[in-house]
């Protein structure tokens, strides 16, 4: 049994898959769970799918700790000041700012805002000041096995997940063995800005032709970015030996296959995915544990 610390400083794993619904939500909610319990690690799980986080929905020990308001910096133009030069226009790349002089209207559309203060540059008659405006809130649940969950939960209607993500993951504890990131389904910017410093990226795949196409892309997406990865195979047992094949002429590490179930949809629907986990899935979870340990110990 693995009792000590993997790592030099906290072990970061970053869970990631194509797309939704194969079960990355359950691969990162089990690790967390067989680490911190059955091998005594302090571990932290910070659940980055900031527009839908639902890790805590499969985690019931849990007590909040802590409640952070993440905000952004927002310009607000001045009207008083504002000459509808139109300069400030002209330099946002996000289209995030509309004048229109005839009518004297300026405004910047908050939700397009990226906050990157090119703006402020551009506006000579100090028409344009920055406000913090909210975008999301970050809360920290622990237990009292020393767990601590975190997530990141992005407000509606804002777009801002990239930035959110990144504040979320700065709630990392220095004091932890292990720390699971769980990525939004994707490929673009928020999937990047979650895996980019995570020591080991786990890839969650299905068995299935769509599973593949995914599985792909986000190969295509780690392999640029340079970040090291295994593969899991959620539901082995349907579909296709295609994924498998594409693997081993990769040479990709498969970490392992959870075993498809068929009571584990009514199971995960009832929030129940930990006690009702059957004995085969448990040693698929622990030998894959084994296996990254083996790797940072
Ligand atoms: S801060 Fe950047 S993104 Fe936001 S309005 Fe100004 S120029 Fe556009
Ligand atoms: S640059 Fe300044 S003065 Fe010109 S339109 Fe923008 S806010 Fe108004």
């Amino acid at each position: 049994m693995i009792t000590k610390a993997p790592h030099k400083g906290s072990l970061k794993l970053a869970i990631a898959s194509g797309k939704g619904g194969t079960g990355k939500t359950t691969v990162a909610v089990n690790l967390f769970h067989f680490l911190s319990k059955n091998y005594s690690l302090k571990t932290q799980l910070i659940d980055c799918d900031v527009e839908e986080p639902n890790d805590l929905l499969f985690i019931h020990d849990f007590e909040l700790e802590s409640e952070d308001i993440a905000t952004q910096l927002i310009p607000v133009i001045d009207n008083d000041k504002c000459t509808y030069c139109r300069k400030c226009v002209n330099y946002c790349e996000f289209n995030a700012i509309v004048v229109i002089p005839p009518v004297s209207f300026a405004e910047v559309n908050p939700s397009l805002c990226h906050s990157c203060g090119a703006c402020l540059v551009a506006c000579e008659d100090g028409a344009i000041s920055e406000h913090p405006t909210e975008i999301g809130r970050i809360r920290s649940y622990k237990n009292g096995q020393g767990g601590i969950l975190t997530e990141g939960r992005l407000k509606i209607g804002s777009a801002m997940q990239t930035m959110l993500i990144k504040d979320t993951k700065q709630h990392a504890r220095e004091d932890m063995d292990v720390i699971i990131f769980d990525a939004p389904p994707g490929t673009s910017c928020p999937v990047v800005e979650t895996v980019a410093d995570a020591d080991y990226v786990i890839l969650v795949t299905e068995p299935t032709p769509f599973g593949l196409y995914d599985l792909k892309l986000t190969i295509e997406m780690l392999r640029e970015i340079q970040q090291p990865f295994g593969v899991i195979i959620n539901k082995a047992g349907i579909g296709d030996q295609k994924v498998h094949a594409f693997l081993a002429k990769q040479k990709i590490e498969l970490l392992g296959e959870i075993p498809y179930s068929k009571t584990y949809a009514s199971n995960y629907a009832a929030g129940d995915i930990l006690n009702k986990i059957s004995f085969d899935t448990e040693t698929q979870y622990k030998a894959i544990i084994s296996k990254l340990m083996a790797r940072y110990t």
